[in-house]
């Protein structure tokens, strides 16, 4: 019998080999993009193994370094649909308001809103990324965000002024729809990581620690957005003021204004692009753990409570007897 190999395995190897070659071409040149569209198209033909036999391959092919690399290609692939999270808002095609004077609500009149496929991260969705990458992948886009954020929250934002009214709205908006970008990130984060049903304890220990990171970084960056509407606020109502009286233009800035304050007072901003659910809801059961807690030196508080419902409790039961 000839020892020629069978015919299928020269050409998958061959196909893998150019899609490694293409690959390695499109990384040297920062292409993650390019990198990750290759990689998948590879999965597609058959070159590169489907997500269920990927470690292996990868362990032989590429080693721990190229996996590593891999998974930072996928972190920063950019999501297909928009630009770094952003894009400018239909229902008002930018304009920002409708009619003369009326407050577009779908991007608060910044004509400019986030993207609904990455929830403003500006990243490649999840369900892209193949399975053995999506735990690095988020943790790596979560780090950075926490760093941004962190950063973000540092910068001082200019005090409202009747001169420069418009400018620092403009500032206020551009660093709003920043800090919303990013806390899409960690709600994509916290979403992603309660559909990990079977991780190796390590490594959810990990990503725990992590989520609660988020929550404590994200309740920050919550207090910096209400500021932020706060300004918003502020500087819209300065913007009437100086405004023609009667004018469209004061009816604008007006309406604006009565829509940021109303903001500042929402619990969780449903119902616009500042909404971040899972993230809320993360926030909002860390303070009621936090609040459940005993506070350090009061460790007799405990005792004595339950001192006093077992005492309450007696008497209820001697009361039930009478
Ligand atoms: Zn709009
Ligand atoms: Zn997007």
């Amino acid at each position: 019998m000839s020892k020629a190999k069978p015919p299928s395995k020269p050409t998958a190897v061959g196909r893998a080999h150019r899609i490694l070659q293409g690959m390695t071409a499109a990384l040297k040149r920062g292409r993650y993009g390019e990198t990750t569209r290759l990689f998948k198209e590879g999965q597609a033909c058959g070159a590169i193994p489907a997500d269920d036999q990927l470690s292996q391959w990868l362990e032989k092919t590429v080693g721990k370094r190229g996996t590593n690399v891999l998974a930072k290609a996928f972190a920063q692939t950019p999501c297909f649909f928009c630009k770094k999270g952003r894009e400018s808002c239909e229902e008002c095609d930018g304009e920002g308001r409708h009619g003369e004077a009326m407050v577009c609500d779908a991007c608060l009149s910044l004509g400019t809103t986030r993207c609904g496929c990455c929830d403003g991260s500006g990243w490649v969705g999840i369900d892209f990324v193949p399975a053995v990458f999506r735990v690095p992948v988020l943790t790596i886009r979560t780090k950075a965000a926490i760093e941004r954020l962190k950063a973000l929250l540092e910068q001082p934002l200019p005090e409202p002024s009747r001169r420069n009214c418009s400018t620092n709205l403009k500032k206020y908006g551009g660093a709003l729809l920043v800090a919303n970008s990013l806390l899409g990130v960690l709600e994509n984060m916290v979403t992603a990581v309660n559909q990990f049903h079977e991780l190796p304890p390590n490594v959810r220990m990990r990503t725990d620690k992590l989520v609660e990171t988020c929550v404590r970084t994200a309740t920050k960056a919550e207090r910096y957005v209400r500021e932020t509407l706060d300004r918003m606020a502020t500087a819209t109502r300065l913007m009437a003021e100086s405004a023609t009286p009667e004018s469209v233009e004061r009816s604008f800035a007006t309406n604006r204004a009565e829509r940021y304050e109303m903001l500042v007072g929402s619990e969780d901003y449903a119902g616009t692009f500042l909404h971040h659910p899972f993230l809320h809801k993360a926030m909002q059961e860390a303070q009621e753990h936090k609040k459940a807690k005993p506070a350090v030196g009061d460790a007799r508080a405990k005792p004595r409570k339950r001192r006093r419902k077992q005492s309450q409790e007696k008497a209820e039961h001697s009361n039930d007897e009478t």
